[in-house]
């Protein structure tokens, strides 16, 4: 078969790339780098059956082109991380909604079957645990930039299920919960690589809040099998799946792990989110996949726990950091 995977050159997507090359696949990647790295993918390039091209998803002409070279789309390419949804708002909303426009709209005059990831942040402020995805969805309000991704990608969501009942084009919607893994940088805010590189230089690890509010983290081989599988078969068209873990833990005790696996030198220091973020900002306390909905219809469950994608990350960052 043949994908081609928008923001292929990104954490997830050089991950996905490398899963479906590993099955034997054909792989072409658009990224724009805004994001993404060609580090992640430097290790793909001498693949014969890997192709990949820097440009943005925007490039109408080009994306169309690719999309009809291709079997399957997967649509990775989005602004993500809380750190630069709060400092760029308008790329953020504005990435989101109008690439997802132009991969949606050019897949359906070919047919092709298109993957859109979402992201657990949809959720928001639910309390309905664990989240099931036929779940409300409680966003905050406008003035608090955070929302505007979620908001951001509920309408990608809504427009990639629009598209399935209205143009019949084959969709499927995978809302990803705390994916950690190598590669990952925390350039963007999000706390495992964060904290890992705090704890290798020995310097404080930053808990934001109180670090009492929790999360489940899920390693990026576990997630990018899923996404492989949820377009291997025809059952999952139309439908909307959460893909994470349900091992739950708090910032502090996240903090702790990383601080004793990584030497035990830094200490662990507690930052305001007034500070972290922006005045006002709002936190998810918790964060709970159910994922009974996607094992029920791919057999899928995440197979690593913690200390294996902790490990994972702290090997991929200690030559890194030249510790
Ligand atoms: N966080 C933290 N220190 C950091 C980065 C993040 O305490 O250096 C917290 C953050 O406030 C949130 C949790 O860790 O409560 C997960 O943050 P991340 O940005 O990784 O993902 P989120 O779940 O917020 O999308």
């Amino acid at each position: 078969m043949r994908y081609f995977i928008t923001g292929g050159a990104g954490f997830v997507g050089s991950h996905l790339a490398e899963e479906l090359l590993e099955k034997g696949h054909h792989v072409t990647v658009l990224d724009d780098l805004s994001t993404g790295s060609i580090e992640n993918i430097e290790h793909l390039k001498p693949h014969p059956k890997f192709r990949y091209h820097i440009d943005t998803v925007a490039n109408v002409p080009l994306t169309a082109e690719f999309i009809d070279g291709a079997d399957i789309v997967y649509h990775l390419a989005a602004a993500v991380g809380v750190k630069l949804i709060v400092e760029s708002p308008v790329r953020t909303i504005e990435t989101n909604i109008r690439l997802t426009e132009v991969v949606l709209e050019q897949a359906a005059k070919k047919k092709r079957p298109v993957f859109v990831a979402s992201t657990s942040e949809v959720y928001g402020k639910s309390t309905q645990f664990p989240f099931r995805e036929d779940g409300d969805l409680v966003m905050g309000p406008t003035n608090k930039g955070r929302w505007s991704y979620a908001c951001s990608k509920a309408i990608d969501e809504f427009l990639a299920i629009a598209y399935y009942r209205e143009k019949k084009l084959p969709t499927v919607v995978g809302r990803l919960f705390n994916t950690v893994g190598p590669r990952q940088t925390g350039m963007y805010g999000m706390v495992v690589p964060n904290f890992v590189i705090q704890g290798l230089q020995g310097k404080p690890i930053t808990v934001f809040g109180d670090g009492t509010q929790s999360r489940c983290f899920t390693h990026v081989k576990d997630v990018v099998r899923a996404l492989a599988g949820v377009m291997e078969t025809d059952k999952t068209l139309g439908e909307v799946y959460n893909f994470g873990n349900d091992h739950e833990i708090t910032i502090t005790d996240l903090a702790k792990k990383v601080r004793d696996m990584t030497g035990g030198k830094s200490e662990i220091v507690y930052i305001p989110y007034d500070k972290a973020y922006e005045v006002g900002f709002e936190d998810m306390h918790r964060r709970v996949p159910c994922i009974d909905k996607v094992t029920a219809a791919i057999g899928w469950r995440p197979t690593r726990n913690l200390d294996q994608i902790l490990n994972d990350v702290i090997d991929f960052y200690r030559p890194r950091v030249g510790v």
